[in-house]
């Protein structure tokens, strides 16, 4: 006779509810977690992605098709510490800490604090660190998701910083900052942090050859002295894609280090040419780096199909541009017709073949009238300068007070007016930015919410709470 007759139901009752909740996935903490970050992206951009990716080249926006479409999507708000408009220092540091920062601050809060980022929280967890971005790897966006610096200005002691955490991929531009004056550099200290990472078991990259062929576990690849070019200009010989550096990223976080450990990893990978492309006002720059970006995000969902307890989200610090795609007159008086944005004008758009701060570098701070007629008949096919805007180029005279980048805005309203593609500001503006996320802990992202909250909840799924 069975003396505990009910003793073998009651685990399996048990067994099996632990199994379900396993499955389905309730409690499980992501192994890795990758922060595709489009710096200068708000829902305006990613529509923009959208559509120009429909009747351009026939094909899915990932970031809207797929992230946005069958993940958890919220927004969020985006002012710093003391003011509405943020920059990316403040708005990168709310998202890496849980804590408002005032604009210029890397992960410093107004009172002096240095709370833990999420790649300090990673590393403290045991997971490897990567960084990878289109910018300088010093910028204000990687540097503030993992260390600290009362400006963002202090891109040696942010290198410096590097060195001490150790991330395992560092991938972008800024060798300035790795090499002293004496070899080229910036530094003022005389050190040669390249050397410096290479005695701490890093392959030390130059090119996307070398990117390509790389077998360490450990990677630092700098492939520009300063930021890396925009898509539209890039040569692909000498740096590589974003897509690129993040393939690289996952090879390298994901190789065996002999430690016997493997607590996953958490990855940022930037995309910055957004938010150059919105300063200058740049929209046939901003369509290619959309869709530089959206090729990143292809290769993580990738990714994230080989290794299903992989968190993916896709996220933004602020607006850049106050871009308005919208319809106006063709002419300011007299009968004239409507130009709206259509079809026809994404593809007017797409003729032009350099980037805004191409043409201006090449026409110099002093412009010759000579020099920008043909400038603008060889790279804006189609497109004609108005004389407003011929003269305040030539006399180097901004739109208006909150327009920078004289050469490259008044251009770029040159193209507005002929296309309808419309822009505000120079400047960064305070629309909600979309937080798209797929995977374990996805949930956790929906709904309207500050930035400092998306930080504070990142942070709860790296720290397994
Ligand atoms: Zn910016």
């Amino acid at each position: 006779m069975n003396p505990f007759p009910l003793r073998p139901a009651l685990p399996r009752l048990v067994w099996l509810l632990a199994l379900a909740l396993l499955c389905t996935g309730v409690h499980a903490a992501p192994k890795n977690i990758i922060i595709l970050f489009a710096d200068g992206a708000a829902p305006t951009q990613w529509e923009l992605g959208r559509y120009a990716s429909r009747v351009l080249r026939n094909q899915p926006f990932v970031v809207t098709d797929r992230v946005f479409r069958d993940g958890s999507l919220g927004l969020l708000s985006t002012h710093p510490a003391g003011v509405y408009v943020t920059d990316s220092a403040a708005g990168a540091s709310a998202m890496a800490t849980g804590f408002k920062a005032r604009n210029g601050a890397v992960s410093v809060t107004p009172d002096g604090g240095r709370p833990r980022t999420v790649m300090e929280a990673a590393k403290q967890a045991g997971k490897r660190i990567g960084l990878v971005t289109t910018a300088q790897i010093y910028d204000a966006s990687p540097a503030a998701f993992s260390v600290h610096a009362d400006t963002r200005d202090e891109a040696q002691s942010i290198v410096d910083q590097y060195l001490a955490l150790e991330p395992d991929v560092l991938l972008g531009g800024g060798r300035d900052f790795f090499l002293p004056q004496a070899a080229g550099g910036k530094r003022n200290d005389g050190k040669d942090m390249l050397a410096a990472f290479a005695a701490k078991g890093y392959a030390i990259l130059r090119d996307p050859q070398q990117l390509r062929e790389a077998k360490a576990a450990k990677l630092v690849g700098l492939f520009s002295e300063k930021e890396l070019e925009l898509e539209i200009d890039r040569d692909p010989a000498r740096e590589p894609t974003l897509a690129d550096m993040t393939r690289a990223a996952f090879q390298a976080l994901t190789r065996d280090t002999g430690s016997g450990s493997d607590r996953g990893f958490v990855l940022f990978a930037e995309n910055e040419n957004t938010d150059e492309a919105g300063h200058k006002n740049d929209i046939a720059a901003l369509i290619r780096a959309l869709w530089a970006f959206d090729d990143a995000v292809a290769v993580a969902l990738e990714f994230q199909k080989d290794n299903p307890d992989t968190l993916l989200i896709v996220a933004a610090d602020h607006e850049t541009g106050g871009l308005s795609a919208t319809y106006a007159r063709s002419e300011l008086s007299g009968a004239s017709s409507l130009v709206i944005v259509g079809p026809k004008e994404f593809e007017r758009v797409m003729r032009i073949d350099a980037s805004l701060d191409a043409v201006a570098a090449k026409l110099g701070p002093r412009p010759s009238p000579a020099l920008l007629e043909a400038l603008v008949a060889r790279h804006f096919p189609g497109f004609t300068l108005d004389a407003d805007l011929r003269e305040a180029i030539l006399q180097q005279r901004p739109l208006e007070r909150n327009f920078g980048y004289t050469t490259q805005t008044n251009l770029a309203r040159m193209i507005a007016r002929q296309t309808g593609f419309y822009w505000g500001s120079s400047g960064h503006t305070t629309e909600p930015v979309a937080v798209g996320a797929m995977g374990p802990g996805a949930e956790r992202f929906r709904g309207y919410a500050d930035n400092a909250e998306f930080g504070k909840r990142l942070l709860q799924l790296i720290e397994g709470r």
